[in-house]
Formats: C-alpha cells, sequence, structure tokens
C-alpha cells in the first residue's frame, strides 16, 4: 500500500525554514515511493506552498484560521489534529526547532503515539522506518522505530541534505478551513531580536566566540567574519555569562545543538557541555592560546596563538581570495 508522509512547513519572516525542506528529503524516504503532503498552517501564499513542491512535496495543504498567524500551541495543535485526521498518514515529519520541540509532544499525546525526537538520520528496513538520533550529549547514537501508531519523528538541522530544488515540479494546493475553539493562551506580540539575519541553528558555517573574546567589542570582530563567510556567530555559556553577547547565541548542553559544516571556536576552552553541542560539526577549526585547552582534542584544525592576532589575518586573507 503506497504510503502517505505529511511533513510540517515552519515559516519564519516569510520563508520556509531549510529544516522543513530536509523533512521533506526524510518522508520522501519513508513514503517509499508513496505520497509527501506538505503542510502549511496560517494564511500562506500558493508561491510560498509551491516552495514545498519544488522540494519534493506532491502536494500542499495551507490550514487556515486568524489564530494561526503566530505560533499558539493550543492553536497549532488543533489544526494539526484536524489535518491527520482527515488525511490519516502513515508518517508525519517536522524540524527539531523551537516550535518543533513543543508542538510533537502535544500531538504524541493526543494521538497517544510514539514520538522519535531530535533524529539525524533514517534508513527505511522492510516495513520499519529506523532512525538514529544522539544520546548522551552526543556522545553515543541509538537506533529506534515506532511499532504502533503514526511514525512520527522530529528531524534536526543540517543533517538530512534536502533534495535538489526542482521549480518545474507541480503539485496541488489546497486551502482547509479549521476550526479552533477554547484557546487558553493567546500571542499579544511578538517583539524580534536583532539578529545578523543567519539562522544559528541552520548556519552552515558557525563563527563561536567565549570567555577568550573578552568584550561585547571582540564579538563584533567575530561577526565581521562571520559576515565575510556567510555565516552565524554563536557562543559558549562563558561568554553569555559575562555578558559579552546574548544568551541566544548560546551553543551547549543548555544551548543550542548546531551541526554546520564549519565551525571556528575562537578562545573557547571546550567544556564536555560546549562540546555537547557542536561535536557534530563537520569541520572544527579551534584558536585557542592555551595549548593544551580541551577544544584541540576535538578539533580537526588547530591554531595555537592570540585570536585578536588571528581573526584580523584571517578576515584579511578571505577579504583577499573572495571566495564567497
Ligand atoms: C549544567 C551546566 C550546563 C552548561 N551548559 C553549557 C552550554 O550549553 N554551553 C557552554 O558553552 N557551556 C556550558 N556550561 C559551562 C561550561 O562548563 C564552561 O564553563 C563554559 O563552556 C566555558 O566557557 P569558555 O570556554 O568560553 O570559557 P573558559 O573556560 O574560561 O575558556 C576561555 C578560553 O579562552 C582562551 N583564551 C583567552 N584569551 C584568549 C585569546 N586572546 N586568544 C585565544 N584564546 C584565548 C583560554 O585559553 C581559554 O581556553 C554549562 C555548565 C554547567 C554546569
Amino acid at each position: 500500500m503506497a504510503k502517505k508522509v505529511l511533513v510540517l512547513g515552519e515559516v519564519r519572516q516569510g520563508e520556509i525554514r531549510n529544516v522543513s525542506f530536509e523533512a521533506i528529503a526524510a518522508a520522501r524516504q519513508m513514503a517509499d515511493g508513496g505520497e509527501v503532503v506538505g503542510l502549511l498552517l496560517g494564511n500562506h501564499s500558493d508561491p510560498l506552498a509551491n516552495e514545498m513542491i519544488h522540494y519534493g512535496a506532491d502536494r500542499v495543504i495551507v490550514a487556515q484560521h486568524t489564530d494561526l498567524e503566530t505560533y499558539v500551541p493550543d492553536a497549532y495543535s488543533q489544526a494539526i489534529m484536524q489535518v491527520i485526521k482527515a488525511e490519516n498518514p502513515y508518517g508525519f515529519i517536522l524540524g527539531h526547532t523551537s516550535i518543533g520541540k513543543d508542538i510533537s509532544p502535544r500531538i504524541a499525546a493526543r494521538l497517544k503515539s510514539g514520538l522519535i525526537s531530535d533524529a539525524i538520520s533514517l534508513e527505511v528496513n522492510g516495513d520499519q522506518v529506523v532512525f538514529t538520533r544522539p544520546i548522551y550529549s552526543g556522545k553515543a547514537f541509538e537506533k529506534k522505530v515506532i511499532t504502533d501508531g503514526i511514525v512520527f519523528a522530529t528531524i534536526r538541522p543540517n543533517n538530512i541534505p534536502s533534495l535538489e530544488k526542482d521549480e518545474s515540479r507541480f503539485g496541488e494546493v489546497t486551502s482547509l478551513n479549521v476550526e479552533i475553539k477554547d484557546l487558553r493562551t493567546i500571542v499579544k506580540d511578538v517583539v524580534h531580536k536583532a539578529t545578523s539575519g543567519v539562522d544559528l541553528s541552520e548556519a552552515k558555517i558557525i563563527v563561536s566566540g567565549g570567555r577568550g573574546v573578552k568584550s561585547k567589542d571582540g564579538f563584533n570582530l567575530l561577526q565581521e567574519l562571520a559576515d565575510l563567510l556567510g555565516g552565524a556567530v554563536g557562543a559558549s555559556r562563558g561568554a553569555c555569562d559575562a555578558d559579552y553577547c546574548d544568551y541566544s547565541l548560546q551553543i551547549g548542553q543548555t544551548g543550542k545543538v548546531v551541526t554546520p559544516d564549519l565551525y571556528i571556536a575562537c578562545g573557547i576552552s571546550g567544556a564536555i557541555q560546549h562540546i555537547a553541542g557542536m561535536s557534530n560539526a563537520k569541520v572544527i577549526v579551534a584558536i585557542n592560546k592555551d595549548p593544551e585547552a580541551n577544544i584541540f582534542s576535538i578539533a580537526d584544525y588547530g591554531i595555537v596563538g592570540d585570536l585578536f592576532e588571528v581573526i584580523p589575518l584571517l578576515i584579511e586573507e578571505f577579504k583577499s581570495v573572495a571566495v564567497y
């Protein structure tokens, strides 16, 4: 029997997040020749819905209601449940983002189904979909399957490659008016923090600073390098605690978990709690003036030196080759 897999498309500042395209690629694998159905919540346009089709969805449902304009857990849960009931999918996949982490247990509870969270890969093995997810702060990996109910999982950004965008792909976009009632919370206003524009959890390149950066001004230097490389700035908790930067930049066990292609750790000692958030980066470069710093034990490339001398040299070099 053809399998149908539903994918939640997460929209941020008018654009679908990359992790939703990665979720479509995961869904294609799970559907095993069946149908992938995108789901957008809110009053979204056809061109936005078509983006999901260009990345591999067969069709898209746009669930409409004024209460879906911003993320409200009650409203999202009710809308998603109505679509799941109408579509009766074999699987449901979404990104392991702030919204994904918050909404997925609510849906699993309503469905009385299992949930595999933070998966980094999957394989179809006969009738089962086997997900791999990191455990113990990335020190080990476990394989998990759902044996009953909807195959329901969240996927970590930057781990499952999205499919090539194909603008010639065509699919149906349907609007569905959903019923939302008895909301226990409402959002009065959303205040966005000023950011450089590149989303840290999805960034391909991260320039990250620790206590060794010494000041807010020091972080401006990191921002300059990140801007040049088209990346984002991250931080250790040491730097956040010292008020050199905002806590939204914190990477690690109690911060964000990131998997960029390149992670440049500047003035970060490499505490286990920091490593928990970035050890799966594909290439790690560490700049630290202490040759014994633990960060060097996981770095692919290490530069022993003062970051205030090394980073300006890197900026100068990248500017001269103008690769990006
Ligand atoms: C429950 C718990 C949860 C935690 N969660 C997190 C988390 O999510 N993320 C996290 O990061 N931490 C976390 N921590 C804190 C963690 O243990 C460390 O204290 C923290 O990561 C240290 O930050 P740091 O490396 O910036 O600072 P430090 O350990 O002070 O290291 C600073 C480094 O900068 C180098 N340095 C100094 N000056 C220069 C220079 N001019 N040029 C080059 N190098 C220089 C030094 O050699 C040193 O290695 C947590 C701790 C606990 C207990």
